[in-house]
């Protein structure tokens, strides 16, 4: 036998099979995990088998054997495989780069570290009652009390005991063991464990009684799942039930022995939601998030991949997870950019799960209160089945939006940063015993700094932008690279004492917050207070348990918490997404204040949102106060026809990094024309006008960790030939890639 096998090293000249003889006394399967003797050296190195064959496929070759078979159990499934290979064309990736996505980084390496315990047990053929005479002396007194001893705790307890078990019990025990092991009255046996980071699992009993949209849309999907499969998109607005919706099909599924996955964004994984998971599929369940060890991590992977489990609930990456029934994969908040990465292979969650799901034949769901534009299109278009879920339960009302004109409030004299509006509403709110949510997008206590004697704008040195002020610390920072420096007195630039502090981060309404309302305790959530472990949860739980009133954060507070006795969301300034130089900025901002809105008013009481603009009439606040989702949809697909955006088109980026500033210009316009030769060859003639915009030019931040970044950006029109566009832009990239490395992106998540 010959085994073609990828060798475990990311290189590009390296990207393909290496053909090893298998050894008579090896049995391997597809999948396995081996050590081969690689290079000139023979070092040993790792590698995946992803062929056998009975003849080797370089004939004339000196071949060398493989050495080591190292997990006994393939850790690729057979489906992996062809979605490697799958990955590798779609996204122009290593091979081993999209097989390494699929392991838990444990496996490689030589990491792997299995729990082992051992237990003892009597042994089957032992009579308990003869082995106890023959240790008894002609007197009745015992030969060995101990050894007796242990012989009756296990009799007694009639199933296995960990030996650390026996040695804590009976302190000093472990000769009278070993001599009980060593005579084969006790067997000794290892155990492999499963480490189980949340403790408890057990399942609970719960029926619901569904709204009728969640059953009619139970019974659609169901019913889906036992014929023509394919995709469904859920717009259900927020507290509709969605999540119901997903836990009933995913039990149908997996009744029917299949196995199910459920994707949501990382920032969702909460604890309040995985204790869900767990009360409702207890041991069925694995949980993937990013506070596992990653031991813990090994351990759920394993669950899934030799059949443990049923179902798998985690961010992205759990897109992969190694089921071989896969019946099922739902993604909830499909409109996240999360889905996407941002590091080579560039995949995307959601296509990877559709490619899944058609190896497999499987159902996917789709589902959100906001769906991206691109998503909302292909159902609308019928390539998605639209199911709807217009009321919250319980026909509880939508919050009620009220939007402040923050000019007029300047001109009226109040120039702090609560109006009036929510300073009133924040007081009803207290006074009631209820609790509020305030969202701003920016963390730190004033994002820009300048003097106001010579406009200097402090930048950091790395990157081209602002400095923010952290008071916390009392230092700036650069939310780039992470560079900190002392707070400057004078102005380096002109030395005099002006200096100014503009732009609230989220340190500076706590700050405002505990001024105003000095009764209230406020907790702050941003990536800045929850860097140490557990920290997201502690806040988290200590405002469930209504230790605090009001709670404080950037984007981790917008999305998906389910607090019943929120009743008021302030959005301190919504303006910041809405002029961000990309297309999708009103989509997000549509999405953002939806979502945040949809915190507030989950039980009886209704919900109020505050939000603060200066642009009250754009159409993102228009759409998003009335709850209309299909407005703004409609709105939003007529602006991007009208400016060919996608879904319309696509968008290619090619972005140039390095020292030289002057240097990376004359490339990028180089690989532009390059560029724009070879797609026009392969759109042919008379079709130059898919090729909507190239350029080359500066990146809009052109400078970030000391690297300056030029880019060409590329608008293709979507039509049959932008594959063939597509590839003759990578076979461009490849054949101009020896001297410099170039970032090829897709419609990337943004365009700076
Ligand atoms: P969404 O994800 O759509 O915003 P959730 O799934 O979080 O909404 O559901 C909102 C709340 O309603 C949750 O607390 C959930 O337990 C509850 N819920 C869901 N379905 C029902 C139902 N049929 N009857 C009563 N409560 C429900
Ligand atoms: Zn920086």
């Amino acid at each position: 036998m010959f085994a073609q096998v990828a060798v475990d090293i990311a290189h590009s000249k390296i990207d393909r099979l290496f053909t090893y003889i298998v050894p008579d006394t090896m049995q391997l399967e597809l999948g396995n995990h081996v050590l081969v003797p690689f290079g000139r050296g023979n070092k040993l190195a790792e590698g995946f088998v992803l062929m056998l064959s009975t003849a080797p496929a370089e004939p004339d070759i000196k071949l060398k054997s493989v050495f080591k078979l190292l997990e006994p159990y393939p850790i690729f499934t057979k489906e992996q495989l062809s979605l490697a290979y799958w990955m590798r064309e779609t996204y122009r990736c290593l091979l081993v780069d999209a097989l390494r996505l699929m392991i838990p980084t444990q496996l490689r390496g030589g990491h792997i570290k299995e729990k082992k315990q051992y237990v003892v047990r009597l042994a089957e053929d032992a009579d308990f009652a003869a082995i106890r005479a023959s240790m008894m002396n002609k007197d009745g007194s015992l030969k060995a009390p101990r050894q007796v001893e242990i012989l009756e705790m296990l009799h007694k307890t009639g199933a296995p005991i960990a030996y650390n078990e026996v040695l804590k019990f009976l302190p000093g025990s472990s000769n009278s063991l070993n001599a009980l092991i060593t005579k084969g009255f006790i067997i000794r046996e290892e155990f492999t464990i499963f480490r189980t980071p949340a403790g408890v699992l057990k399942q609970e009993d719960t029926t619901v009684d569904l709204t009728a949209s969640q059953e009619n849309t139970i019974r659609a999907i169901s019913f889906g799942m036992k014929t023509k499969r394919g995709t469904f998109l859920i717009h259900g607005v927020t507290g509709s039930g969605k999540t119901e919706v997903y836990m009933q099909c995913i039990n149908s599924c997996i009744e029917n022995g299949q196995h199910a996955i459920l994707l949501v964004p990382e920032i969702s994984l909460t604890p309040q939601t995985m204790g869900l998971f767990r009360a409702r599929f207890g041991n069925k369940v694995a949980l993937l998030h990013s506070r596992l060890s990653a031991g813990e991590r090994f351990d759920e992977w394993r669950k899934i991949r030799l059949g443990l489990v049923q179902v798998a609930v985690g961010a992205r990456s759990v897109v992969f997870a190694p089921f071989d029934k896969l019946g099922l994969i739902v993604v909830d908040e499909e409109h996240e950019q999360s889905y996407q990465s941002e590091t080579s292979p560039r995949y995307h969650a959601i296509e990877v799960a559709r490619k899944r799901c058609l190896i497999n034949n499987a159902t996917l769901i789709l589902g959100s209160a906001t769906p991206s534009i691109t998503s909302y299109y292909r159902a609308k278009t019928g390539r998605y089945t639209l199911l709807e879920l217009p009321e919250r339960v319980n026909l509880r009302p939508m919050p009620k939006f009220k939007i402040v004109d923050m000019r007029e409030e300047y001109l009226c004299g109040n120039t702090g940063i609560f109006s009036n509006m929510l300073l009133d509403e924040l007081d009803a709110c207290l006074k009631a015993g209820k609790q509020a949510i305030l969202f701003l997008n920016r963390r730190g206590y004033s994002t820009f700094i300048s003097c106001r004697s010579c406009g200097y704008v402090f930048q950091c040195k790395n990157c081209d932008i602002s400095m923010t002020y952290h008071r916390t610390e009392n230092r700036v920072k650069c939310h780039y690279c992470g560079l900190t420096e002392t707070v400057p007195e004078l102005c380096p630039n002109c030395g005099r004492k002006f200096i100014k502090y503009s732009g609230i981060g989220t340190q500076q309404v706590h700050e405002q917050m505990n001024y105003r309302f000095p009764k209230a305790a406020a907790l702050r959530m941003d990536y800045d207070s929850t860097r140490s472990k557990d920290a997201h949860e502690k806040i988290l739980s200590a405002f469930a348990r209504k230790e605090a009133q009001v709670l404080i954060g950037t984007q981790m507070v917008a999305k998906g918490l389910d607090f019943p006795d929120v009743t008021l969301v302030g959005v301190i300034d919504a303006d910041k997404s809405m002029y961000l130089p990309d297309y999708r900025s009103a989509e997000r901002t549509f999405q953002l204040l939806t979502q945040v809105a949809g915190r507030a008013g989950r039980d009886e009481i209704p919900g109020v949102v505050v939000v603060q603009t200066n642009s009250p009439l754009h159409p993102s606040i228009r759409f998003a106060r009335t709850h209309d989702y299909k407005g703004f949809f409609t709105y939003e697909l007529a602006q991007r026809r009208a400016a060919l955006f996608p879904p319309f088109s696509l968008f290619i980026r090619v972005l140039l990094t390095g020292k030289d500033e002057s240097q990376l210009y004359l490339e990028a316009l180089h690989i532009g024309r390059e560029l724009e030769k070879a797609a026009l060859i392969a759109l042919g003639s008379g079709n130059s006008k898919d090729l909507i915009y190239l350029c080359a030019s500066p990146s809009p931040i052109k400078k970030r960790q000391g690297d300056y970044r030029y880019q060409v950006l590329i608008k293709l029109l979507r039509t049959e030939r932008t594959a063939q566009v597509l590839n003759a832009i990578y076979n461009c990239i490849n054949e101009n890639s020896k001297e410099r490395f170039f970032t090829v992106e897709i419609n990337p998540n943004d365009l700076f």
